[in-house]
């Protein structure tokens, strides 16, 4: 193992708690992919700072878009600048479906948090009705609304607010679903069969939701993708009670799943969609892109100082042009769909690996407990790769990739696995 070259200083005091102390080495440089250590030593980034970086470190053309920002704004606040208006042309481009013409853009602040927190205020506003009907594995963030409709037990000990408002539907999850609910059709039927009587048995207990949130493909719950069909029946729930459909594309959204939103393939047409990571271009941004017909705030409703930062307004428009441009959904969906089924084909049949899923370069690992899911995140970062563990027990390993890489990172990645596999036999 390595030594932790910076065990004494106080930095290291004050950080070795989560990720710093399980990869306990200092990075100073980074392209694409790598992450570089003082030492020289390269490794593959499939951690991406959870996922937000869609081209890896360092892109060289949103670096070039930084430069030519000679006396760039600073912070704008809410003014419009040639960075917002460029920033919102760009994305109104890559919109899929009719979402640039239905949709408007309400930028929410720094983190994705603060985009959940937009979605549940502008619910509650828009239908008059507070309750809000989120899903077991999700998670939305760290405020405290986004907390109350997260779902873990550890994480809501901490929360103050809300909580009786929200009520949680089970997300389809075959794997862990007892029998007769293990396959996808089951699992799915078993969920909107609860999702039904949550909202329509007048003996549900709760008040009728104005909201049902959740993310297309869960992302820390563990990496679980929905059955074909299963938002559709979502949606016509919705639809048929006056409930609002929010879909949180923080993790799932901009290509990651192979495609603009991991939504769009079900044809749907949510009122919410909150997005933040990636559409900074790795600077910290979130916005909530709502309904035309739910524009109720009035000015100052719901507001926020860093809603205006022209270096993530500029980083994320130059990230959404090169996605657009280098069809990266689609080498996303290509290169993806090859390494889940590379993984899922060398750990066939290995006790200790339950299952590989996942949507275009959204992919989890399920393993038989957490214990192994760290030994494997262990071994991986000493053959060179860098991976986050989660889901329940945290027995998924989890990858998130730049969209950029090719076969050669695929390669590395299997690499590395074949070898970390051993470790855990
Ligand atoms: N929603 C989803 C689906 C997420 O994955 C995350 C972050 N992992 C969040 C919300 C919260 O984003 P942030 O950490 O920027 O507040």
């Amino acid at each position: 193992g390595f030594a932790s070259p910076v065990a004494a200083s106080s930095a290291w005091e004050s950080s070795a708690r989560s990720y710093a102390g399980r990869f306990p080495r200092v990075f100073v440089a980074a392209q694409g992919p790598w992450l570089i250590d003082q030492d020289g030593r390269r490794f593959l980034d499939f951690l991406g700072g959870a996922g937000v970086l869609l081209l890896g470190h360092n892109h060289p053309d949103v670096q070039a878009a930084l430069a030519a920002q000679a006396r760039p704004v600073g912070n704008s606040l809410d003014l419009l600048t040639d960075a917002k208006l460029s920033f919102v042309e760009t994305l109104h481009g890559v919109l899929p479906g009719d979402l640039a013409r239905t949709h408007k853009i309400h930028f929410c602040g720094p983190t994705g948090s603060d985009a959940v927190e937009a979605a549940l205020k502008l619910a509650a506003r828009a239908t008059g009705r507070r309750g809000v009907i989120a899903f077991h594995g999700g998670y939305h963030g760290m405020g405290q609304g986004a907390l109350a409709v997260s779902s873990s037990r550890r994480l809501r000990e901490a929360g103050l607010l809300m909580a009786g408002q929200v009520a949680f539907c089970p997300y389809p999850y075959p794997l862990r679903f007892p029998e007769p609910f293990r396959t996808p059709e089951a699992a799915a039927g078993f969920c909107l069969a609860q999702l039904r009587l949550m909202i329509e048995d007048d003996h549900a207990g709760q008040e009728l939701p104005g909201l049902v949130l959740l993310e297309a493909v869960q992302g820390e719950g563990g990496t679980i993708v929905p059955p074909p069909g299963f938002l559709r029946e979502v949606e016509a729930l919705c639809r048929r009670h006056g409930i609002l459909l929010g879909l949180d594309e923080i993790q799932s959204g901009l290509g990651r799943a192979g495609r603009w939103f991991a939504y769009e393939d079900d044809g749907i047409q949510p009122d919410l969609i909150c997005v933040s990571k990636g559409i900074g271009g790795g600077y910290p941004l979130s916005l909530l892109l709502f309904d035309r017909r739910l524009d109720v705030w009035r000015p100052g409703d719901h507001i926020g100082t860093f809603r205006g930062q022209s270096i993530a307004l500029v980083a994320g428009k130059a990230t959404l042009e090169v996605i657009a441009r280098d069809a990266l959904p689609d080498n996303a969906a290509r290169v993806g769909a090859r390494l889940k089924e590379d993984l899922a084909r060398r750990t066939a049949g290995h006790p200790k690996i339950r299952e590989v899923r996942g949507l275009g370069l959204m992919l989890g690992i399920e393993t038989d407990s957490g214990a192994t899911a760290d030994a494997l995140q262990a071994a991986l970062f000493q053959a060179g790769v860098i991976v986050e563990t989660g889901g329940r027990e945290g027995a998924v390993l989890r990858l998130l990739p730049p969209l950029t890489i090719g076969a050669a990172e695929v390669e590395a990645c299997l690499e590395a696995f074949a070898g970390a596999l051993e470790c855990v036999s």
